[in-house]
Protein backbone atom coordinates (compact mmCIF):
# COMPACT_ATOMS: atom_id res chain seq x y z
CA UNK A 1 0.00 0.00 0.00
CA UNK A 2 1.29 3.02 -1.01
CA UNK A 3 2.17 5.68 2.13
CA UNK A 4 2.99 8.88 0.78
CA UNK A 5 3.42 10.53 -2.87
CA UNK A 6 5.62 13.19 -3.96
CA UNK A 7 4.20 14.26 -7.23
CA UNK A 8 7.05 16.67 -9.00
CA UNK A 9 7.77 18.54 -6.43
CA UNK A 10 10.09 21.98 -6.91
CA UNK A 11 11.59 24.77 -4.42
CA UNK A 12 13.82 27.86 -5.16
CA UNK A 13 15.17 30.04 -3.21
CA UNK A 14 15.74 32.94 -5.23
CA UNK A 15 17.79 31.65 -7.87
CA UNK A 16 18.87 28.76 -6.31
CA UNK A 17 16.61 25.68 -7.52
CA UNK A 18 17.43 23.82 -4.25
CA UNK A 19 14.69 20.78 -5.33
CA UNK A 20 13.50 20.31 -9.39
CA UNK A 21 10.67 17.97 -9.76
CA UNK A 22 11.25 15.20 -7.18
CA UNK A 23 8.32 12.59 -7.42
CA UNK A 24 8.51 9.66 -5.29
CA UNK A 25 6.56 6.85 -4.02
CA UNK A 26 6.96 5.00 -0.12
CA UNK A 27 4.78 1.90 0.59
CA UNK A 28 3.87 1.51 4.13
CA UNK A 29 6.71 0.13 6.67
CA UNK A 30 9.19 0.87 3.78
CA UNK A 31 12.62 2.56 4.82
CA UNK A 32 13.85 5.06 1.83
CA UNK A 33 17.42 6.71 2.00
CA UNK A 34 17.65 9.81 0.63
CA UNK A 35 21.12 9.78 -0.83
CA UNK A 36 23.10 12.62 -2.19
CA UNK A 37 26.21 14.86 -1.74
CA UNK A 38 25.93 18.12 0.15
CA UNK A 39 23.77 20.65 -1.55
CA UNK A 40 21.68 18.03 -3.63
CA UNK A 41 18.61 19.28 -2.11
CA UNK A 42 17.75 15.82 0.56
CA UNK A 43 16.60 17.92 3.75
CA UNK A 44 14.72 20.10 1.59
CA UNK A 45 12.74 17.28 0.23
CA UNK A 46 12.44 16.01 3.32
CA UNK A 47 11.68 19.38 5.33
CA UNK A 48 8.87 20.19 2.32
CA UNK A 49 7.38 15.88 2.83
CA UNK A 50 7.38 17.45 7.17
CA UNK A 51 5.71 20.75 6.26
CA UNK A 52 8.62 22.30 7.51
CA UNK A 53 9.06 24.08 4.08
CA UNK A 54 6.61 25.43 1.50
CA UNK A 55 6.90 23.58 -2.25
CA UNK A 56 7.34 26.12 -5.06
CA UNK A 57 5.08 23.85 -6.89
CA UNK A 58 4.05 19.90 -6.92
CA UNK A 59 2.19 18.09 -4.54
CA UNK A 60 2.64 15.86 -0.98
CA UNK A 61 -0.27 13.17 -0.49
CA UNK A 62 -0.07 10.96 2.81
CA UNK A 63 -2.35 7.86 2.88
CA UNK A 64 -4.31 8.98 -0.16
CA UNK A 65 -4.97 12.68 1.30
CA UNK A 66 -3.27 15.87 -0.17
CA UNK A 67 -1.60 17.60 2.82
CA UNK A 68 0.67 19.80 0.49
CA UNK A 69 -0.83 23.10 2.73
CA UNK A 70 -1.59 21.12 6.22
CA UNK A 71 0.57 22.51 8.70
CA UNK A 72 3.40 20.10 10.02
CA UNK A 73 1.76 19.10 13.53
CA UNK A 74 -1.86 17.96 11.48
CA UNK A 75 0.88 15.63 9.00
CA UNK A 76 1.15 12.57 10.90
CA UNK A 77 4.83 12.73 10.08
CA UNK A 78 8.04 13.03 12.80
CA UNK A 79 10.69 14.64 12.29
CA UNK A 80 14.77 13.90 13.75
CA UNK A 81 17.77 15.91 12.94
CA UNK A 82 21.24 16.02 13.10
CA UNK A 83 20.98 18.42 16.42
CA UNK A 84 18.68 16.50 18.30
CA UNK A 85 18.07 20.07 20.97
CA UNK A 86 17.06 18.48 23.81
CA UNK A 87 15.90 20.38 26.63
CA UNK A 88 18.63 20.42 29.08
CA UNK A 89 16.69 21.52 32.44
CA UNK A 90 14.48 18.40 31.59
CA UNK A 91 14.98 15.19 32.33
CA UNK A 92 14.89 12.18 29.96
CA UNK A 93 11.24 11.14 30.84
CA UNK A 94 9.62 14.97 30.69
CA UNK A 95 11.94 15.35 26.88
CA UNK A 96 9.74 12.55 25.69
CA UNK A 97 6.46 13.24 27.25
CA UNK A 98 6.59 17.05 26.28
CA UNK A 99 4.59 16.30 22.86
CA UNK A 100 1.76 14.06 24.74
CA UNK A 101 1.32 16.95 27.22
CA UNK A 102 0.39 19.37 24.51
CA UNK A 103 -1.85 16.69 23.35
CA UNK A 104 -3.46 17.16 26.59
CA UNK A 105 -3.77 13.12 27.01
CA UNK A 106 -4.06 11.59 30.16
CA UNK A 107 -1.32 11.25 33.54
CA UNK A 108 -1.41 7.15 32.63
CA UNK A 109 -1.56 6.99 29.02
CA UNK A 110 1.57 9.66 28.96
CA UNK A 111 3.57 7.60 31.11
CA UNK A 112 2.94 4.06 29.33
CA UNK A 113 3.31 5.24 25.90
CA UNK A 114 6.45 7.47 27.31
CA UNK A 115 8.16 4.21 28.99
CA UNK A 116 7.22 2.48 25.38
CA UNK A 117 8.88 4.71 23.30
CA UNK A 118 11.89 4.55 26.08
CA UNK A 119 11.80 1.22 25.73
CA UNK A 120 11.95 0.86 21.86
CA UNK A 121 15.56 2.88 21.47
CA UNK A 122 16.49 0.97 24.32
CA UNK A 123 16.28 3.36 27.52
CA UNK A 124 14.32 1.55 29.64
CA UNK A 125 15.00 3.00 33.14
CA UNK A 126 16.70 6.15 31.88
CA UNK A 127 13.63 8.63 32.59
CA UNK A 128 15.22 10.26 35.40
CA UNK A 129 18.38 11.41 34.03
CA UNK A 130 19.20 14.88 32.53
CA UNK A 131 20.19 15.07 28.88
CA UNK A 132 24.03 16.11 29.58
CA UNK A 133 24.58 12.96 31.75
CA UNK A 134 24.09 11.04 28.36
CA UNK A 135 26.44 10.20 26.04
CA UNK A 136 26.06 11.66 22.36
CA UNK A 137 24.40 8.01 21.32
CA UNK A 138 22.07 8.45 24.52
CA UNK A 139 20.96 11.85 23.23
CA UNK A 140 19.95 11.04 20.17
CA UNK A 141 17.86 8.22 21.22
CA UNK A 142 15.88 10.05 23.04
CA UNK A 143 15.68 12.31 20.12
CA UNK A 144 14.05 9.40 18.73
CA UNK A 145 11.97 8.43 21.73
CA UNK A 146 10.32 12.00 21.65
CA UNK A 147 9.53 11.79 17.78
CA UNK A 148 8.50 7.94 18.58
CA UNK A 149 6.11 8.81 21.29
CA UNK A 150 3.77 10.84 18.65
CA UNK A 151 3.16 7.46 16.92
CA UNK A 152 4.00 9.35 13.47
CA UNK A 153 2.89 7.07 10.65
CA UNK A 154 6.12 8.49 8.66
CA UNK A 155 9.11 9.10 10.74
CA UNK A 156 11.49 11.43 9.16
CA UNK A 157 15.11 11.34 9.67
CA UNK A 158 17.68 14.00 8.69
CA UNK A 159 21.18 12.83 9.05
CA UNK A 160 20.43 11.56 12.46
CA UNK A 161 23.90 10.01 13.42
CA UNK A 162 25.95 12.36 11.18
CA UNK A 163 27.72 13.56 14.60
CA UNK A 164 28.17 10.23 16.51
CA UNK A 165 31.68 7.74 15.67
CA UNK A 166 31.61 4.73 13.46
CA UNK A 167 30.78 2.49 15.72
CA UNK A 168 27.71 4.26 17.50
CA UNK A 169 26.46 4.87 14.06
CA UNK A 170 26.37 1.18 13.43
CA UNK A 171 24.90 0.52 16.13
CA UNK A 172 21.67 3.17 15.80
CA UNK A 173 21.42 2.00 12.43
CA UNK A 174 20.41 -1.55 13.83
CA UNK A 175 17.97 0.16 16.25
CA UNK A 176 16.44 2.01 13.25
CA UNK A 177 16.40 -1.09 11.65
CA UNK A 178 14.52 -3.02 14.47
CA UNK A 179 11.98 -0.38 15.14
CA UNK A 180 10.97 -0.14 11.53
CA UNK A 181 10.54 -3.65 11.39
CA UNK A 182 8.44 -4.09 14.86
CA UNK A 183 6.40 -0.57 14.57
CA UNK A 184 5.81 -1.64 10.79
CA UNK A 185 7.04 2.13 10.87
CA UNK A 186 7.30 4.02 7.35
CA UNK A 187 10.90 6.23 7.30
CA UNK A 188 12.53 8.15 5.10
CA UNK A 189 16.47 8.81 6.36
CA UNK A 190 18.34 11.63 4.78
CA UNK A 191 22.32 10.66 4.51
CA UNK A 192 25.64 11.49 2.11
CA UNK A 193 26.78 7.68 3.46
CA UNK A 194 26.24 5.57 1.09
CA UNK A 195 27.25 2.49 3.25
CA UNK A 196 24.82 3.80 5.36
CA UNK A 197 22.32 4.06 2.94
CA UNK A 198 22.85 0.86 1.71
CA UNK A 199 22.90 -1.21 4.72
CA UNK A 200 19.27 0.54 6.06
CA UNK A 201 17.37 1.11 2.88
CA UNK A 202 14.88 -1.43 1.09
CA UNK A 203 15.07 1.10 -1.90
CA UNK A 204 17.65 4.21 -1.85
CA UNK A 205 16.71 7.08 -4.29
CA UNK A 206 20.09 8.88 -5.10
CA UNK A 207 19.92 12.87 -5.83
CA UNK A 208 21.67 15.37 -7.12
CA UNK A 209 21.15 18.68 -8.37
CA UNK A 210 18.04 18.81 -6.68
CA UNK A 211 17.01 16.36 -8.67
CA UNK A 212 16.69 12.29 -8.44
CA UNK A 213 18.88 10.07 -10.58
CA UNK A 214 17.83 6.54 -9.51
CA UNK A 215 15.48 4.88 -7.33
CA UNK A 216 16.17 1.39 -7.02
CA UNK A 217 16.82 -1.31 -4.43
CA UNK A 218 20.75 -1.25 -2.57
CA UNK A 219 21.96 -3.75 -4.80
CA UNK A 220 19.91 -2.76 -8.01
CA UNK A 221 22.11 0.71 -7.49
CA UNK A 222 25.20 -0.93 -6.59
CA UNK A 223 24.92 -3.30 -9.65
CA UNK A 224 23.37 -1.58 -12.20
CA UNK A 225 23.51 2.43 -11.97
CA UNK A 226 21.74 4.11 -14.55
CA UNK A 227 23.88 7.61 -14.87
CA UNK A 228 27.39 7.98 -14.62
CA UNK A 229 26.83 10.25 -11.81
CA UNK A 230 25.36 7.48 -9.69
CA UNK A 231 27.78 4.97 -10.68
CA UNK A 232 30.37 7.16 -9.33
CA UNK A 233 28.98 8.46 -6.35
CA UNK A 234 28.43 4.33 -5.28
CA UNK A 235 31.89 4.01 -6.48
CA UNK A 236 33.18 6.39 -3.82
CA UNK A 237 32.54 3.38 -1.43
CA UNK A 238 35.07 0.71 -0.31
P1 LIG B 1 21.29 18.79 1.27
O1 LIG B 1 20.41 18.49 2.43
O2 LIG B 1 21.31 17.71 0.24
O3 LIG B 1 22.68 19.14 1.70
P2 LIG B 1 19.68 21.18 0.98
O4 LIG B 1 18.31 20.73 0.70
O5 LIG B 1 20.00 21.61 2.36
O6 LIG B 1 20.71 20.06 0.50
O7 LIG B 1 20.04 22.39 0.03
C1 LIG B 1 19.85 22.34 -1.39
C2 LIG B 1 20.19 23.71 -1.96
O8 LIG B 1 19.26 24.68 -1.53
C3 LIG B 1 21.56 24.23 -1.54
O9 LIG B 1 22.11 24.93 -2.63
C4 LIG B 1 21.23 25.17 -0.41
O10 LIG B 1 22.20 26.17 -0.29
C5 LIG B 1 19.89 25.72 -0.83
N1 LIG B 1 19.04 26.09 0.31
C6 LIG B 1 18.48 25.24 1.20
N2 LIG B 1 17.74 25.88 2.11
C7 LIG B 1 17.82 27.20 1.80
C8 LIG B 1 17.26 28.42 2.36
N3 LIG B 1 16.46 28.38 3.43
N4 LIG B 1 17.59 29.57 1.77
C9 LIG B 1 18.40 29.62 0.67
N5 LIG B 1 18.93 28.53 0.08
C10 LIG B 1 18.66 27.34 0.63
MG1 LIG C 1 20.92 18.36 4.47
Amino acid sequence: MTKLEVKNLSRTFGSTRAVEDVSLNVDEGELVCLLGPSGSGKSTVLRMIGGFERPSTGSILIDGADVTNVPPERRATGMVFQSHALWTHMNVFANVAFGLKLRRLGREEIRTRTERALNMVGLTGYGNRRPSQLSGGQQQRVALARSLVLEPKILLLDEPFASLDQHLRERLREEVREIQHRAGITMIFVTHGQDEALALADRVAIMRDGRIEQVDRPDVVYRQPQTEFVAGFIGQMN
